[in-house]
């Protein structure tokens, strides 16, 4: 990440479905939803359970430690807050104490605090976190935490 992000530029509002999620980051823990009708795992916050459709949701915490699935290089910056952090990492991050047997993955989108040069597929990370002005809204960026025998790399 070339330079800060400007968290006075961004206003962000939960609302009723990522309130708990804002609870659990302001408590420094990485939670994704879960049905406790059948267990099933997801992310991003959604009202209902995409596996058996209950309404009935509740929080995983996880460990806070995945895996780099994939990842982009965002070079312009969409939003105010992130005009002088470009080219910052986005990945795609797999969480394996948060999968579902037998189903799918669960994957997460996040910013990373490592630059290029430093991300591979197949690299594991961990979370790590920032305070925003807002004391309400604590935001979770996640950093490469070791190596890997099997990593690639976009050419280039
Ligand atoms: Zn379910």
């Amino acid at each position: 990440m070339a330079g800060p992000i400007h968290w006075d530029r961004v206003k962000f509002i939960p609302d009723y479905d990522s309130k708990g999620w804002w609870e659990a980051t302001k408590r420094r823990e990485y939670v994704v939803n879960q049905c406790n009708k059948c267990g099933n795992k997801w992310f991003p916050p959604l009202p209902a359970c995409n596996r058996c459709q209950s309404t009935d949701v509740g929080w995983f915490k996880t460990q806070g430690k995945g895996f780099i699935y994939s990842y982009v290089v965002v070079v312009q910056p969409i939003f105010a807050h992130f005009v002088d952090a470009v080219p910052y990492v986005v990945a795609v991050i797999e969480l394996p104490d948060a999968n579902n047997p037998g189903h799918y993955a669960t994957r997460i989108a996040a910013v990373l605090r490592d630059d290029e040069d430093k991300v591979a597929i197949g690299l594991p990370v961990e979370v790590d976190w920032e305070e925003t002005p807002d004391p309400e809204i604590v935001i979770p960026f996640w950093k490469v935490s070791g190596t890997a025998d099997n990593t690639w790399k976009f050419p280039g």
